[in-house]
């Protein structure tokens, strides 16, 4: 059985996050989605929330999981044991970083795999940052995220957490 930990923020999960992870779920048995818990004090949900919003999406089906970790990624890794680590790659800009990350995760564990999927077309510009200046602005973000991140950023906005 192949497991895949495909990791993030998800500050909040966008469609171009959903989209790698049913790529993901095609090549691997089981996905995990597993949300970074690190001391972001300017993330703008809770990790509650952030796995709430996975969780509505990907509740009961079949191959994926919701997770959260804290620490390093190659802990989480064998912890979950995960044959492979997912990341997608936009634009060249992620590459540097992520390059530099996989490979000095395989560096300190030499059984470290990252395997990179190209974002679709459809959502190579779409970050879960912009999302949140789009709302801020008063957009509407709704063909970027699942309904229920939308009404929630929605809230936020009203409830002036994401300031006009
Ligand atoms: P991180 O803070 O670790 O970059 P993110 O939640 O921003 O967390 O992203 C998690 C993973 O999802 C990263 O590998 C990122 O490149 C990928 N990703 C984010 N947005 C998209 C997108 N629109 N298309 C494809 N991959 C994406």
């Amino acid at each position: 059985m192949k497991t895949a930990l495909f990791p993030g923020s998800f500050d909040p999960v966008t469609n171009g996050h959903l989209d790698i992870v049913s790529r993901a779920r095609a090549i691997f048995d089981r996905v995990i989605v597993g949300v970074a818990m690190n001391d972001d004090k300017s993330a703008l949900f809770s990790i509650e929330e952030r796995k709430e919003f996975l969780n509505a999406v990907y509740g009961g089906k079949d191959g994926i999981v919701v997770e959260s970790f804290t620490g390093l990624l190659l802990n989480a890794r064998r912890d979950f044991k995960a044959t492979a680590v997912v990341r997608g790659l936009r634009a060249i800009s992620d590459f540097e970083y992520e390059f530099q990350m996989a490979m000095m995760n395989r560096e300190l564990d030499k059984e470290f795999e990252t395997v990179f999927l190209m974002a679709s077309p459809d959502y190579s510009f779409v970050s879960s940052r912009m999302i949140k200046q789009i709302v801020m602005l008063g957009g509407d973000v709704a063909m970027f995220v699942p309904e229920i991140v939308a009404q929630a950023l929605e809230e936020k906005r009203k409830n002036r957490k994401i300031k006009e």
